[in-house]
């Protein structure tokens, strides 16, 4: 797609609000649908522009690749963790979908009508992981409800598996049909209804799906959740969607994955960030202090003499595992105040502000932050 946002390819600014990047997309899709549009490179333009609205008319998504950008998002996302093993789908973005908001603009199908048997239709299930499984990915096993072919029948829906003609429509599967869409009315030719557009019945309707040749079954399903994943992203697992008709594949299943908030870390693309609180002290003369990583080892991180508050220490290499390239570990240091000290200490830090010339407070123990700020008020209210 080249180096242009998603924001760029609808043409509207990066603050444009879900009405305005809808009406874009309609224009843009309009204009531009392989049907409606013979310019060379359409088609290439008209995906591009599905995938632009995909991603930006979900506000996850969208507030995802505002975070990561461009490039970091689409590689993000087409990352494709196929040829791993045992998982037959591997993993692919999914940009499907835009059938349907297509289909919602143009009047059911339009054009494309698909000839033959029907494809089953895809299932989406949406799966909630930890912080930890999204590093390192998992196994998960999860049951679902799915159309299956009915045994009885192989999925046929005749009782002989052996069809006949279809009367209604003497074979080819087509009828005429007038259709409405926001371009005026039309006919076309659309799937005999009597046949579903094959062309053919059974021959002795299927007794137990009554012709169907499918039945509502329960699957379990092995999900295997390669490392990197993040909240929006879909895996897709190839034939385990709803069962199509007699001799047409199955749909495919896509799990989207949402990553449950951490005790401990952020994530920022791949990066993980955590605190750790240190002492004044410590931050005057450095320290080294031991942090914990996402797989619940220790390291020992050496915090540099002179540090400010809030400074960002990287550990490299201790982020999410995407891939071959895994992200770092950010630390970022919190000085704490001690509000309890011992004699010792107290002196201490007595000649501490001495050598700087500071006069003490008055008050003698600190009440905390909040109980300051309300005597405070009162002080300005009388
Ligand atoms: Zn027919
Ligand atoms: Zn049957």
């Amino acid at each position: 797609m080249g180096p242009d946002s998603y924001y760029d390819i609808l043409g509207v600014p990066r603050g444009a609000d879900d009405k305005e990047i809808r009406k874009a997309y309609r224009d843009l899709a309009r204009k531009y649908h392989p049907d409606v549009c013979k310019e060379p490179g359409a088609e290439e333009r008209f995906k591009g522009i599905n995938e632009a609205y995909s991603v930006l008319s979900d506000p996850q998504k969208r507030a995802q690749y505002d975070q990561m950008g461009h490039d970091a998002y689409s590689n993000a996302s087409r990352g494709s963790y196929s040829g791993g093993g045992g998982f037959s789908g591997g993993f692919n973005a999914d940009f499907s979908g835009f059938g349907d908001i297509f289909e919602t603009f143009f009047g059911g199908g339009g054009a494309r009508q698909r000839a033959g048997p029907r494809p089953g239709a895809d299932l989406l299930m949406k799966m909630r992981i930890t912080l930890e499984e999204a590093a390192f990915g998992t196994e998960k096993e999860v049951g679902l409800d799915h159309v299956e072919p009915c045994p009885a029948c192989d999925g046929s829906g005749s009782e002989t598996k052996k069809f006949t003609t279809c009367p209604t429509c003497g074979g080819s599967g087509q009828m005429r049909q007038m259709s409405q869409s926001m371009f005026g009315s039309f006919v076309r030719m659309a799937p005999c209804t009597a046949c579903g557009g094959r062309g053919k019945i059974p021959e002795s309707r299927c007794k137990t799906c009554g012709g169907s040749g499918h039945r509502r079954g329960r699957q379990t399903v092995k999900v295997r959740i390669p490392p990197g994943v993040d909240t929006g992203m879909r895996l897709r697992m190839e034939g385990y969607g709803d069962a199509g008709e007699y001799g047409a594949p199955a749909g495919d299943l896509y799990i989207e994955i949402s990553v449950a908030q951490h005790r401990t870390f952020s994530r920022r693309g791949d990066d993980l960030e955590t605190t750790v609180d240190i002492t004044p002290a410590q931050a005057v003369l450095g320290s080294e202090v031991e942090v914990k990583t996402i797989d619940g080892r220790t390291i020992v991180l050496d915090i540099p003499a002179g540090v400010q508050h809030n400074t960002g220490l990287k550990i490299a290499g201790e982020g999410v595992r995407w891939q071959t390239k895994p992200g770092d570990m950010l630390v970022r240091v919190q000085i704490v105040v001690p509000t309890r000290l011992t004699d010792e200490a107290r002196e201490l830090y007595g000649r501490l502000l001495e050598m700087e010339g500071k006069k003490p407070s008055a008050k003698k123990a600190s009440k905390g932050f909040f109980q300051d700020v309300v005597d405070k008020v009162k002080e300005t209210v009388k």
